[in-house]
């Protein structure tokens, strides 16, 4: 008899039955199902195998039926005939081609059916031989539209870049399991991704790449597409030209182009010492330059989190709980900077309000010490350049952010007379996501930097950093901009769960992208210092 399939290979067809049940259509939760089983088997310590032999592997939760049959199978057999059958019929090369194109999974069959098309090749031959046309529902317009998708299938980019925290998360397993590293966009921190990219030595690597459960297919030999569409192009070095690669594969193309030609070595390093150029960070790669980097803040330097929200507003962890999840990333302190009214949406704090959050805070304090929660506050500017909340309850804090929600669309004069009246007062500290833009979803507002940049020197008010993935405002080219004004920053997650407190590696990271050192950087410093730099010092 053949020796049982191991946890992992038994979670790999789960994910593979998952990944075509999504193609070929399925509800949400019957994928999910599969998935959460696949989790759920690498996470067993027994063997799974055994478990199944031993009719008890619905012991496990989250294992019915349905699955518990196909698992049984597997064991019995070392396949799922089912998932064999799916994989015929859902061609998940023509899915992942029809996904580029713009087409549903139902659709791309179909169409490549329709068109006696057995591979992605023979789609595309088709197709450019006018033979769309005969494709029943398929008309001019929408024959134009997929034969344009084909012409830029050479560079395969999404239809729109990925968030930055969504980039990584893809990336990062794709890399482990084929033995690489992330490059692309994704590796210098960008904040929207359109070329993301993976390098490795191993010579399986493509092998690997191919079988994957994320990758549905490979378009133009080393390009993979995910089941969401996005191509990942992976890149095969030599040992010997490793570093050459990758810092290719990393980019930007008008930092690379202008290193061109780029001489072989086995490590960024080597790469660099060859040119003759200092060694560069990856985040400071976008414009062609040869300059000696600062020391860049770093993660370790940040010594609190300014912004994060509770169940007070909007948050979904209480003040103690926040505090804690704090203090457990070494923090020594961490600003509550819950919502006022005139936010709308969500619930907003009032002056009572804010002195009963107080006592909670206090009595955090009194278990977490020497730790410091700080009493803090996200405080609307109204439209007339006024606070949510009088200047009375503003002074019992510790720190005001002062923030723009409604009315983003103002005209530059209007939105930054309005900001800097807010600025002025006297409670206020830093200001939130000063450009307001919501990424993929909502420019920039017009806020006047320069004019902002020239009061926050008056008043002491920092700008925020703001870490959240479809915000990271200021961006790295602002933060460039405040930083050689003089201007002092603060790196910040706007937390709203305790998970959420993680996102201050986006921020720190788009800081660097702005050539931050710590010394540019509010929360690098200890509490103490921090509250002693009074307004206007
Ligand atoms: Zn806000
Ligand atoms: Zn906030």
């Amino acid at each position: 008899m053949a020796k049982d399939p191991e946890n992992a290979a038994i979670a790999e067809r789960l994910e593979a039955f998952a990944a075509m049940l999504d193609l070929a259509g399925a509800s949400y939760y019957t994928a999910r199902a599969y998935t959460r089983a696949a989790e759920l088997v690498k996470a067993t310590p027994a063997p799974v195998a055994e478990l199944v032999r031993a009719g008890r592997v619905r012991e496990l939760r989250g294992i019915g039926p349905g699955i518990e049959r196909r698992l049984a199978e597997l064991v019995e057999t070392g396949r799922i005939e089912e998932l064999d059958e799916l994989e015929r019929s859902v061609q998940p090369a023509i899915v992942g081609l029809g996904r580029f194109l713009g087409l549903s999974a139902k659709r791309s069959v179909e169409v490549a059916k329709a068109l006696g098309a057995a591979t992605p090749e023979d789609f595309r031959e088709a197709a450019r031989a006018g033979r769309l046309r005969s494709v029943p529902g398929i008309g001019p317009k929408r024959e134009a539209a997929i034969l344009a998708a084909l012409e830029r299938e050479e560079q395969p980019r999404p239809r729109r870049g990925l968030l930055l925290n969504r980039a990584r998360a893809l990336l990062e397993p794709i890399a482990e399991a084929v033995g690489g590293v992330v490059a692309g966009d994704p590796r210098r921190w960008r904040d929207s991704s359109e070329r993301l990219a993976i390098v490795s030595l191993d010579n399986d690597a493509l092998d690997r790449f191919r079988h994957l459960p994320q990758i549905v297919a490979v378009v133009d030999g080393t390009t993979g597409v995910t089941v969401e569409g996005v191509p990942v192009e992976l890149v095969v070095a030599s040992p010997a030209s490793f570093g050459t690669e990758l810092l290719r594969a990393t980019g930007s193309e008008a930092y690379v182009a202008a290193l061109e030609p780029l001489p072989a070595g086995a490590t960024e390093e080597e790469v660099y010492k060859a040119l003759g150029v200092p060694w560069c960070p990856p985040e400071l790669r976008e414009e062609p330059h040869r300059e000696a980097p600062p020391p860049l803040v770093e993660l370790a330097d940040v010594r609190g989190d300014l912004h994060c929200h509770t169940t007070w507003s909007d948050g979904k962890a209480s003040v103690l709980e926040m505090g804690e999840a704090a203090r457990e990333r070494g923090y020594e302190y961490l600003a509550i900077c819950d919502h006022t009214p005139s936010v709308g949406a969500v619930p907003g704090l009032s002056a009572d309000d804010v002195r009963r959050q107080g006592e909670e805070i206090a009595a955090a304090n009194e278990a977490l010490a020497p730790f410091r929660v700080l009493r803090g506050i996200e405080c609307d500017i109204l439209r007339d350049g006024s606070l949510d909340l009088r200047d009375d309850v503003l002074a019992d804090l510790d720190w005001v952010q002062a923030s723009v929600h409604g009315g983003q669309r103002m005209p530059a004069r209007e939105l930054t007379k309005r900001t800097v009246e807010a600025m002025r007062n006297p409670y206020v500290r830093c200001l939130s996501h000063p450009k307001g833009r919501i990424i993929n979803h909502r420019p920039e507002n017009a806020l006047d930097l320069d004019e902002v940049f020239q009061v926050a020197l008056e008043t002491g008010v920092a700008l925020e950093v703001n870490g959240l993935p479809d915000r990271l405002d200021l961006r790295g080219e602002h933060v460039r901009r405040a930083v050689q004004a003089g201007v002092k920053i603060v790196v910040s997650t706007d937390a709203h769960s305790v998970r959420g407190l993680g996102n201050m590696e986006l921020a720190v990271h788009t800081a660097r992208r702005g050539w931050a050192t710590a010394g540019d950087v509010r929360n690098a410093l200890p509490w103490t210092e921090q509250s002693a730099r009074t307004k206007g010092v």
